[in-house]
């Protein structure tokens, strides 16, 4: 019964000094997103201590009665909000979900074909570094001069590579992918079609944005980004032709273990999602995107070398270019962090700059949406953060103003 705080004051000092950061900035890291309390109670639930190796119904361990209520819930909830008909909620992340969703679709040394990293895609989709890089022979697609993604070279170079697995999904791109054509171009290949859309799944969920499940063969996202769960993984399939390989994939093929404390949190966060209210929130979410994108491509903001990559957004972030900018991505990222806004860094598409450096920064509004920021909020924030980026600006006033913000909208009161 001993509490964290009596039993380990170093790790309670730093969770609270946490928790202050979060109530007392604006968190603008377009993959970020605050859990409700419901789902943080059950992530911190009795759960944490069960061990469920298999499936509901059929498990390696005795006592998974009730775990089985749970992780069926959250199967059940998830299918029936995207439309599959196949849903494992195992993955302890996103990326656990994309490691076991390519190896069911293909095999070491196969070719993939992603969108390119240092043009929006994930360390997933074929990063040398990654497991995909290294384990699968791999293609990448680009964006073109306008920012878009390039079908035209999707489709060429899926004719002349013949990968096994199309890739759509990204981790920096401001519009929405067209899921027909690459359904189109994957089956011309007869290549199997995976959509990541772990940062786009809870726009998809309230329906204010195209749903990849009847096009793609698996679709794979995150629980804790638009989608606003715990952290964590899920893999879909609009039928049950993969459902096999799917989860063997999963276990035993990478994991051992599911985190029952997590699938709960992950099916609370579905229930939410699927409310009138989680839609309402995405709306705002939308909304303050394409506010700070029209503030940040302004005459105002131009005349300083700011501009927004393709000019806008359709999503719940902004890609901002700062290639004629005095600023890099590194000064403009501290310079925000000084006045009380946290984003990230990001290099632009054929970016000039160094990538521990880059001419670009991510930024989101789903953590503030969450909060309950609404236009005006939004314009406000735009305002702020398109003053911080001139080459003169007053640290202290836009503090204030961020703390006014901040202020306005109390983040876990109580907590
Ligand atoms: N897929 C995409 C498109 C992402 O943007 C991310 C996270 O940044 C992931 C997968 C990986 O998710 P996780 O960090 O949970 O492994």
């Amino acid at each position: 019964h001993t509490s964290l705080r009596e039993l380990d004051p170093d790790v309670a000092a730093a969770v609270d000094a946490e928790l202050k950061r979060q109530q007392s900035t604006l968190e603008m890291i377009a993959s970020e997103n605050f859990a409700p309390v419901a789902v943080m109670e059950a992530q911190g639930s009795v759960l944490t201590n069960k061990y469920a190796e298999g499936y509901p119904g059929r498990r390696y361990y005795g006592g998974c009665e009730h775990v089985d209520v749970t992780e069926q819930i959250a199967i059940d909830r998830v299918k029936d909000l995207f439309g599959a008909e196949y849903a494992n909620v195992q993955p302890h992340s996103g990326a656990s979900a994309n490691q076991a969703a390519l190896f069911a679709l293909a095999k070491p040394g196969d070719t993939i074909l992603g969108l390119d990293l240092a043009h929006g895609g994930h360390l997933t989709h074929g990063m040398r570094l990654n497991f995909s890089g290294k384990q699968f022979d791999v293609v990448a697609y680009h964006v073109d001069d306008a920012g878009l993604v390039d079908m035209a070279e999707v489709e060429r170079l899926a004719k002349e590579h013949r990968p096994k697995v199309i890739i759509a999904g990204w981790s920096a791109y401001p519009r929405q992918l067209d899921f027909a054509e690459f359904r189109r171009i994957a089956d011309e290949v007869e290549a199997f079609l995976w959509v990541d859309m772990a940062h786009f799944a809870g726009l998809v969920a309230a329906g204010l944005h195209p749903n990849p499940v009847p096009y793609a063969d698996v679709v794979t996202s995150t629980t804790h980004k638009t989608l606003g769960g715990p952290r964590g993984g899920i893999i879909l399939a609009r039928d049950k032709d993969l459902a096999k390989k799917l989860n063997s994939a999963v276990f035993p093929g990478f994991q051992g273990g599911p985190l029952e404390h997590v699938i709960a949190a992950k099916a609370v966060s579905f229930k939410v999602a699927g409310s009138e209210e989680f839609k309402e929130r995405q709306e705002r979410t939308l909304q303050g995107a394409r506010l700070l994108a029209e503030r940040l491509t302004s005459e105002d903001a131009r005349k300083h070398g700011v501009n927004v990559l393709s000019g806008g957004t359709d999503v719940h972030l902004v890609l901002v270019d700062l290639r004629e900018s005095d600023l890099d991505g590194q000064q403009a990222e501290d310079r925000l962090h000084e006045v009380g806004i946290t984003v990230n860094r990001n290099a632009v598409p054929n970016d000039p700059r160094p990538p521990m450096v880059t001419s670009g920064l991510r930024i989101g509004t789903p953590a503030l949406a969450t909060r309950g920021f609404d236009a005006d909020d939004f314009r406000e924030v735009a305002d702020v953060f398109a003053e911080a980026l001139k080459p003169s600006y007053d640290a202290t006033a836009l503090k204030a103003r961020v703390t006014a913000l901040a202020d306005k909208h109390p983040l876990y009161p109580g907590l």
